[in-house]
């Protein structure tokens, strides 16, 4: 959800003024060049005109890259939705000189799913850019719909799962050792603050941007725009033309991460570079994560840090279901 009501009402204050993002028509100049502004940035007490934001974009996806060490002697994979975030992120990557292989995971939502693929393919095409696709149905055995009508788990940890090992897989199959995806600046605080009023400290010291491999099998983990938030993203990525998919996974409603956004995009109204100081300051805080080397699953081989992968433990599940239906113990 991207609209600033529903945390206890609107901030106060002119939402033109206050909210960072593309404005309708031009009302400043450029903080930099003078020229008329296009994107206002709040939270940087600036206004810039296309170039010098795309000059912001790029430079801040730079810096991101001084404790994001993407390799240039080998390929990258991208993990490609199709939304604006895994878009932009390809795009300022192959721009930036890497060698980037997308890799889609179509999870088998109809008309949610079909928009994806067209939208990465069109973008991949435009490009030249490799991009490989594989469902959920060829892999698994069932597409996502299938596997939450029968399970009785949260969908999206469920389909977190699913993603982190074949996006995985795919990534090793485009010969990549890294794997780039497009989290950004409010998925990563909105994260944060949950796993702080939760307590999941485990999970703290994950939000670090680039997560080393723990197994040979494994690709590292990197978030290239973790310095950009959703409505700078949006502006790049209508500056530049670039078309992602339209409308939302019909599964999201009621994530709670919406509401932690919902509280963060509030406090932005009020007192912009929030979002920054509280995922920035932890970033620098605690540094990147002493992680425990994993183990491979006893079944499948793939890397895990329990006996079964999530993959397995859900496959037992959906059969244990099986069987339940069938009037089995
Ligand atoms: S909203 Fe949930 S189910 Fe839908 S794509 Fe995102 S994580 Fe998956
Ligand atoms: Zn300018
Ligand atoms: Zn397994």
């Amino acid at each position: 959800m991207k609209s600033n009501q529903g945390a206890g009402g609107p901030p106060r204050g002119n939402p033109e003024r206050t909210f960072s993002g593309l404005m309708e028509r031009p009302v400043g100049k450029c903080t930099r060049c003078k020229a008329p502004a296009a994107v206002r940035l709040p939270s940087h007490n600036s206004m810039f005109c296309p170039d010098c934001f795309d000059q912001f974009f790029l430079t801040a996806v730079i810096r991101a890259l001084k404790i994001v060490p993407l390799p240039r002697e080998a390929p990258v994979a991208v993990a490609v939705s199709g939304g604006k975030d895994s878009l932009a992120v390809w795009d300022v990557l192959h721009r930036l000189g890497f060698e980037t292989r997308g890799v889609h995971l179509d999870l088998g939502i109809p008309q949610f799913s079909e928009a994806s693929i067209d939208a990465a393919r069109e973008f991949a095409e435009k490009r030249g850019l490799p991009l490989a696709v594989h469902s959920l149905e060829e892999l698994f055995g069932h597409p996502l719909p299938r596997i939450r009508s029968q399970v009785r788990m949260d969908i999206c940890s469920v389909c977190g799962t699913v993603k982190r090992s074949y996006l995985n897989l795919l990534a090793r199959q485009a010969g990549a050792g890294v794997l780039v995806t497009g989290h950004n600046l409010d998925d990563e605080a909105a994260r944060l603050m949950g796993n702080l009023i939760h307590r999941r400290k485990r999970y703290l010291e994950k939000l670090y941007p680039f997560l080393a491999a723990a197994h040979p099998a494994q690709a590292a983990r990197a978030k290239p725009l973790y310095r950009v938030d959703e409505a700078e993203i949006r502006a790049y990525t209508s500056l530049n033309h670039i078309r992602p998919a339209q409308g939302g996974c019909p599964f999201s409603r009621g994530a709670t991460s919406t509401y932690y956004k919902t509280a963060l995009l509030w406090m932005e109204g009020e007192m912009p570079g929030t979002k920054r100081d509280l995922l920035w300051g932890h970033i620098r805080e605690n540094g990147p994560p002493q992680g425990d080397a994993f183990g491979s699953c006893e079944r499948c081989g793939e890397p895990t840090g329990a006996p079964l992968c999530g993959v397995c433990r859900l496959k037992d599940r959906m059969e244990n279901q099986d069987l339940k239906s069938a009037g089995r113990p």
